[in-house]
C-alpha cells in the first residue's frame, strides 16, 4: 500500500447516486478521479465468474445475521434486540440517535434509520428503483405558494422557511434525460405531467395483471396513469454494456440484485467508467474521517484505509456525497478536528449557521389490500407498475388546501418469495416468523401456514411520497456522548413532522384507500395510513442538512453545491435539497449531480 497514489484532480468521497455521476463525468473529461467508498464492492455474479453467486449475503433481505443487543446507555432501547445485515452498519458500532424534537421528554434512541447502504452505489444497490422526476412546482414552493391559505397550518408558519431552488425544472429538465440515458430506466412518459425534452426511457415489462386493478382504480377517480419509471433495464443498455435478462422481482425490488439488471450507479456508472480505461480510481472499505482546509481549499481528505490504517489523499476538487447525514457530519467532524480553519469554512456554531439545518424525509404512506380468491405470480413483472401525478396538479392542490403535490404508484406488495413478505409483515422489518418465538402464537404452526397461504400473491397496495413541509428545528447534530468505534461522535436525527404535513398524508393516504376502493372487486384486510405521528420512522429518504440556496445567508451551498466560502469543496448527495420534492429523490440527486459536474467542467 506504500506507493499508492495521493494526488488527484478530483476526490469523491460517497459512491452512491450523488457521487458517482460526478466520478463519470469527470473521469470521462481526461481528469483523474479518486472514489473513496466506505463500504465493500459487492460483485455480480457475473463479475465472480461462471457458475459463483453474487457477494451479496442476502442477509439485507431479512436481517438475519445473530441477534444483538444496544449497549449504549441512557438510550430508551438500551437493551433491545437488534439485527444488522452485511449493508448496514451494526448499531454498536455506528448508530444514529434519533429525538423528537417537539417531544424531547420522550428520550433518544438508538436507530438504523438514515442509513441508506453501505456498499459501493451506496443507497442505489437496496432501493425500489422507483425513478420519479420531480413535478415542475415543486422546485418553486416559495413562489408557488404566495398569498395562499393552507389548512392545517394552525401557527401559520408552514411556509416560513421554504425557499425555491436556485434553477427551475427547465434547468435541470436535460440532466434529468442524460440520467434516465445514462443509468439505464423503464418507463413511460405519456401520461406524466412533466415536460420531456426527449424519451429516454426502456420499454416496461408487461404489467403483473394484479396492477390492473391499481390502474383502474386510479382511472376510476380520474387520475391519469403512467408506467412507474424503474432503474431495471429490460432491454440492452449500450451506455453501460449491459445485457438484459430476465429480473427476479424479490431480489430487484429493495435488495441487492446478483445479476446487475438493476441500474445501481457500480454496474452503470463506474464499473464501465473504469472498463472502457479512464483515469478512475474506486478504493473501497475506505471511511472518511475528516477534511482538513488550508484558507478557503481543502487541501487534505483524511481516510482510514481497509485495514484502519491512516491515510491522506488531495485533490483539486473535493465532493463529498455520503448521503444526507453523514456528509453533515462529515463536514462537522471535520470543522472540531479544524476550528481554526475549516469550521469557519462551514460556519460551525457560528451566528446564521445552517449546517444540519433543515433535514427533510418524506411525507409518505398509503393502502393495502387482500384481494379475496385470486393469487397473483409476483415474479413476472418488477414491484410497480402503475404511477400517477395527478395529486401534483394544481386543480388538486388548490381544491385541498395544500401547498405541494405528490406521486402515487402502486406496489404488488408481497414480491416474488414467501420470506421477503414474511419480513416485511406490518411493514415492521420483523420477521414474521419471529414473531412466533417472542410471544406471538398467532404467527406460529398451522396459523403461519395458513397466514401464508390467504396472503401470499394476493396483497396489492398503493403508495404515496409527497414533500415534507422544512422546519428549522429538524436538524442534524453530533451526539455528545454517543461515539462509533473509532472514537468519533454519532449522528444525532433531532426531527418531527409540521401539522400541514398530517394534513398532506391524510389526504393522500385516503387517495390511496380510494385507488384500491374502486379498483379491487373483493377484497378484506384494507389498512391505509403514513408515517405522520411515527417518531423515529424517518423512511430511506434523507435530505437537506445542507441546503443550496441562492444567498450564503439562506443555505449552506450555492448554487452549484459548492460550499459558500470554500474554493473547492462540494456536496452532491441528497442533503442539497431545500426541499424534499413530491417523488422518491434519487433520480433527482442523480440529475443535479450531472448538473454540477457540467458546471465543474468549465472552471
Ligand atoms: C430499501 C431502500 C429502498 C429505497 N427505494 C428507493 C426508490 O425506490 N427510489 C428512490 O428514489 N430512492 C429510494 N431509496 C433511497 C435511495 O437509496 C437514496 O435516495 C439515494 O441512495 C441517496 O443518494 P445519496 O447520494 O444521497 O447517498 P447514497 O446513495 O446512500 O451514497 C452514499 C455513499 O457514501 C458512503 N459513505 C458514507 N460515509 C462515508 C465516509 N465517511 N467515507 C466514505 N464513504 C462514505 C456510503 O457507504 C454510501 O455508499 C431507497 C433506499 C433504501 C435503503
Amino acid at each position: 500500500m506504500a506507493d499508492l497514489r495521493d494526488e488527484f484532480d478530483v476526490v469523491v468521497i460517497g459512491s452512491g447516486a450523488g457521487g458517482a455521476p460526478i466520478a463519470y463525468e469527470l473521469a470521462r473529461a481526461k481528469r483523474s478521479v479518486l472514489v473513496l467508498e466506505k463500504g465493500a464492492l459487492l460483485r455480480t455474479q457475473d463479475e465472480r465468474g461462471p457458475g459463483r453467486l453474487s457477494d451479496f449475503k442476502r442477509d439485507e433481505m431479512f436481517n438475519a445475521g445473530p441477534e444483538r443487543i444496544i449497549t449504549t446507555p441512557g438510550m430508551v432501547n438500551t437493551g433491545a434486540s437488534f439485527f444488522t445485515s452485511h449493508v448496514e452498519p451494526d448499531l454498536n458500532d455506528e448508530p444514529h440517535v434519533f429525538t423528537n424534537v417537539d417531544r424531547p421528554q420522550d428520550g433518544s434512541k438508538i436507530t438504523i434509520e438514515g442509513y441508506t447502504a453501505q456498499v459501493v452505489g451506496g443507497g442505489t444497490q437496496l432501493y425500489g428503483a422507483v425513478s420519479l422526476r420531480f413535478a415542475e412546482r415543486d422546485f418553486k414552493l416559495k413562489t408557488a405558494n404566495q398569498g395562499r391559505q393552507l389548512k392545517g397550518d394552525p401557527g401559520g408558519d408552514a411556509l416560513k422557511h421554504v425557499i425555491d431552488w436556485p434553477f427551475d425544472y427547465d434547468a435541470i429538465e436535460p440532466f434529468y434525460a442524460k440520467a434516465e440515458h445514462l443509468i439505464g430506466i423503464n418507463g413511460t412518459v405519456a401520461g406524466q405531467i412533466k415536460k420531456f425534452s426527449q424519451d429516454n426511457y426502456q420499454t416496461p415489462l408487461l404489467p403483473n395483471p394484479i396492477s390492473e386493478f391499481a390502474r383502474l382504480g386510479m382511472q376510476r377517480l380520474g387520475l391519469q396513469t403512467y408506467r412507474t419509471p424503474l432503474a431495471v433495464i429490460t432491454q440492452k443498455h449500450e451506455p453501460s454494456g449491459r445485457t438484459a435478462g430476465d429480473p427476479k422481482v424479490g431480489y430487484v425490488n429493495r435488495y441487492g440484485d446478483p445479476l446487475g439488471y438493476k441500474s445501481n450507479t457500480w454496474v452503470s456508472l463506474l464499473r464501465p467508467t473504469i472498463r472502457d480505461g479512464h483515469d478512475l480510481e474506486l478504493r473501497p472499505n475506505c471511511v472518511v474521517t475528516h477534511l482538513e482546509a488550508s484558507g478557503r481549499k481543502i487541501s487534505k481528505v483524511h481516510y482510514r484505509d481497509p485495514s484502519g490504517n491512516r491515510r491522506t489523499v488531495s485533490g483539486k476538487l473535493v465532493i463529498v456525497a455520503c448521503s444526507a447525514i453523514e456528509s453533515v457530519r462529515l463536514l462537522m467532524l471535520s470543522a472540531e478536528e479544524d476550528p481554526e480553519n475549516f469550521a469557519s469554512l462551514v460556519r460551525y456554531r457560528q451566528d446564521g449557521c445552517l449546517l444540519g439545518r433543515f433535514f427533510l424525509t418524506h411525507a409518505f404512506g398509503g393502502a393495502e389490500v387482500q384481494i379475496k380468491g385470486q393469487r397473483f405470480d409476483k415474479s413476472i413483472s418488477l414491484d410497480s407498475d402503475y404511477a400517477t401525478d395527478s395529486c401534483a396538479s394544481e386543480d388538486f392542490l388548490d381544491a385541498h388546501g395544500l401547498w405541494a403535490g405528490g406521486a402515487i404508484y402502486n406496489n404488488t406488495s408481497d414480491q416474488c418469495l414467501p420470506i421477503t413478505m414474511a419480513r416485511t409483515e406490518g411493514d415492521t422489518d420483523l420477521d414474521f416468523f419471529w414473531g412466533g418465538f417472542i410471544g406471538a402464537q398467532d404467527h406460529t404452526s398451522e396459523a403461519a401456514l395458513q397466514w401464508l397461504n390467504g396472503a401470499f400473491g394476493s396483497r396489492l397496495s398503493a403508495a404515496f411520497m409527497a414533500n415534507q413541509i422544512p422546519r428549522f428545528e429538524n436538524r442534524i447534530e453530533l451526539h455528545p456522548d454517543v461515539r462509533d468505534k473509532w472514537n468519533r461522535k454519532c449522528g444525532h436525527v433531532i426531527k418531527n413532522f409540521h401539522p400541514h404535513d398530517e394534513q398532506v398524508m391524510n389526504l393522500f393516504a385516503d387517495v390511496c384507500r380510494q385507488i384500491m376502493v374502486e379498483g379491487v372487486p373483493k377484497y378484506t384486510e384494507l389498512g391505509s395510513g403514513s408515517v405522520y405521528g411515527n417518531a423515529v420512522r424517518i423512511a430511506n429518504h434523507i435530505m437537506g442538512g445542507a441546503r443550496f440556496a441562492p444567498s450564503r445567508e439562506l443555505g449552506v451551498l450555492d448554487p452549484n453545491c459548492r460550499v459558500w466560502d470554500a474554493d473547492n469543496l462540494y456536496v452532491t448527495d441528497g442533503s442539497f435539497m431545500p426541499t424534499s420534492g413530491g417523488a422518491n429523490p434519487t433520480l433527482t440527486i442523480q440529475a443535479n449531480a450531472f448538473r454540477v459536474a457540467s458546471h465543474l467542467l468549465t472552471i
